[in-house]
């Protein structure tokens, strides 16, 4: 079939919920991406920040092919041994003592924020105007947007309370005695790559700490080396009492989790929460391979290094349309003064993958493996076309 006639089946078949880019992709191997038509891109989108070592990284894959052919699924009802090493292999380099594993980002957080009220016996959550934190309902009530809740008014759960980003007196007004939890990304990820003040985080540890708030850091973008650390609340020198991960974990494969100090991770008992699939042998062999890489590639200095030079790139740009440029890492965007939906498109027909949040932000956020000569041939592409 060709592309076309693929993209009729979409038209025809699938819940109405993506706007997708008129694309089929068919192979991948290291930041290229090629299409059924042939077509090669430069992809500086990664899935959504989800394929960390890049497409068809050897490890990656045979990690996966290895543990195919020993055992896929076996349910969280035995033990299996890639999900245990894993465990103590990610803690080890936390300051949590815990994990609980998922499978997406949205489940992640459903289950910190059920942590996070049991642990506290408490019902208001605090998060923040133009956060992600999934499409669940509950992680909806989460997410700042009153527009993705609006339709669902309904069956919104109470308690949520969204205060604007990067604001602490925000915060201190909203906190009551009935907080639970306070639930930040420590990089604004769909809401417009939005870098907080280096206090922000600290002074949200500290109402936490005094008034026995969880301290809820989402990771699930963030995490994984895109911001040039393991996790990227290392930068702002905090030690939160709750994580969630999924997007890079696994590498692309679909996986998610949550850590927690022994403290609060102890308000679970069995029963209180679960799952079917979660820290499978199969993901959890791809998240060991990923972790390994990271180590053996030493892919943080990559991205501190290429993120550096993306950035001063960038920012080199002397563009009327530009507002602003800003990131961490690997994780940078581009603030247009218009809407950006067109560039997406344009930088498509020209061979390179990005996207647009927040209506008009361009984002970038590249496989961490990506190399200078690659920013090089993107940048100049997105000189000519802005
Ligand atoms: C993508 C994302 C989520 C949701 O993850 P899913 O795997 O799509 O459920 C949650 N939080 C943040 C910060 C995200 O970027």
């Amino acid at each position: 079939m060709n592309t076309q006639e693929l993209i009729k089946i979409e038209d025809d078949y699938f819940i109405n919920t993506f706007t997708r880019q008129p694309i089929v992709l068919d192979h991948g191997d290291g930041c290229k991406v090629t299409d059924i038509d042939g077509n090669e891109y430069l992809d500086m989108f990664a899935g959504i920040a989800v394929n960390c070592l890049g497409h068809n990284h050897p490890k990656l894959v045979k990690a996966i092919q290895d543990q195919a052919e020993k055992l896929i699924h076996i349910s969280s009802i035995y033990y299996n041994e890639p999900a245990l090493v894993y465990a103590k292999k990610l803690i080890d380099k936390t300051s949590f003592d815990r994990i609980f594993y998922a499978n997406s980002g949205a489940e992640a957080n459903e289950g910190a924020i059920k942590l996070a009220v049991k642990y506290t016996g408490k019902s208001e959550i605090i998060s923040t105007v133009d956060s992600f934190h999934g499409r669940t309902i509950m992680t909806l009530a989460a997410t700042g947007h009153e527009e993705y809740h609006e339709p669902f008014k309904a069956v919104m759960p109470k308690g949520f309370i969204n205060v604007p980003y990067n604001d602490i007196e925000a915060i201190k007004e909203a906190v009551n005695e009935n907080t639970a939890a306070i639930i930040v990304e420590p990089v604004q990820g769909e809401g417009g790559v939005n870098v907080p003040d280096i206090e922000y985080l600290k002074e949200i540890q500290k109402i936490c700490n005094e008034n026995d708030i969880v301290f809820i850091v989402d990771e699930v973008q963030t995490g994984f080396g895109r911001c040039g650390t393991l996790f990227a609340h290392e930068l702002f020198d905090v030690k939160p009492d709750v994580m969630t991960m999924a997007k890079g974990i696994g590498g692309g494969v679909p996986m998610g989790g949550i850590l927690a100090t022994e403290k609060v991770a102890s308000a679970f008992v069995p029963g209180d929460h679960g799952t079917t699939f979660g820290g499978g042998p199969l993901v959890a062999a791809a998240a060991n391979a990923v972790l390994d890489a990271f180590e053996e590639e030493d892919i943080l200095a990559n991205v501190n290094e290429v993120g550096e030079y993306f950035l001063s790139e960038l920012k080199k740009l002397d563009k009327e349309i530009i507002a602003d440029v800003r990131g961490v890492g690997l994780m940078v965007g581009i603030e247009l003064t218009k809407p950006g939906a067109e560039y997406v498109d344009k930088l498509r027909e020209a061979g390179f993958l990005i996207n647009c949040t927040s209506g008009n932000v361009l984002r970038f956020v590249p496989p961490l493996t990506i190399t200078k000569e690659e920013i090089d041939e993107f940048v100049k592409a997105l000189d000519e076309i802005l």
